[in-house]
């Protein structure tokens, strides 16, 4: 069987975007051996226009801006596409209908990485809009799945740590107590695992090494893109 060719959405940001091209050449290695790699395309947008639409709650825009680069993901050949962060799936059923290829969406293959291990009530660790705007704690919700988030104080921080830190480069040790201080509390509240819901966060936080189970974004996502390229089929949620 030919191979699929994965689509990705990136540049939100780039130190994600990097880490899912590594990834899925990495699995497909493992899984075919020898020298193979991923057939990938790779879009990678301006984050700061996206940044721009987003803190002006100009989402339809960004639909827009995301479906074109879909479209041309797909005109190049992509089969699968996806979208390199949790933030932007605020718009992914729109983008899903611009394109009559799958969109491998990160909240329903997380969902079910969950559901299998078990999980009813994780952490979310995710920007403010993922935290907040309702529709990752809805998909979830649609898998049977409650969510928690930090106090308003424990979002900021995550917030400010996710933007002003991981997405500019820097990964600091301060950042990276202060998080897992957040897991420590959730724990203590009746957390049963930690979703790092945004695809930075791996880049601080070893998802094997935490006070709970963690559940990374970056790598369930591109794992299942892998799973789809190999012949699989993506987790699909009825909207
Ligand atoms: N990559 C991040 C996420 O997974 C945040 C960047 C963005 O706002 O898209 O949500």
């Amino acid at each position: 069987m030919e191979m699929r060719k994965i689509g990705l959405i990136g540049g939100m940001s780039f130190e994600s975007s990097a880490v899912y091209y590594r990834m899925v050449n990495e699995a497909v290695r493992e899984r075919l051996g020898a020298l193979h790699s991923a057939e990938v395309l790779l879009h990678s947008v301006d984050f700061q226009k996206i940044v721009d639409l987003q803190k002006a709650g100009r989402w339809d825009d960004a639909a827009q801006r995301l479906s074109d680069v879909a479209r041309g993901l797909k005109s190049a050949g992509a089969q699968c596409v996806l979208i390199c962060t949790n933030t932007m799936h605020l718009i992914a059923d729109q983008v899903q209908a611009s394109v009559d290829v799958p969109l491998i969406n990160i909240i329903d293959e997380t969902a079910e990485r969950l559901k299998a291990a078990g999980s009813r009530k994780p952490l979310l660790l995710a920007t403010r809009y993922t935290m907040e705007h309702g529709f990752y704690a809805e998909r979830m919700k649609r898998h049977g799945i409650e969510l928690m988030v930090p106090d308003a104080e424990g979002r900021t921080l995550t917030h400010n740590v996710i933007f002003d830190e991981l997405c500019a480069g820097k990964v600091l040790a301060a950042s990276r107590r202060a998080l897992v201080a957040l897991i420590e509390k959730a724990k203590a509240e009746g957390a049963d695992a930690v979703i790092l819901g945004c695809t930075e966060i791996c880049l601080i936080l070893d998802s094997a090494d935490l006070p709970l189970p963690g559940f990374d974004s970056t790598a369930i996502h591109a794992e299942a893109a892998v799973e789809f390229a190999l012949g699989g089929e993506a987790v699909s949620c009825a909207a």
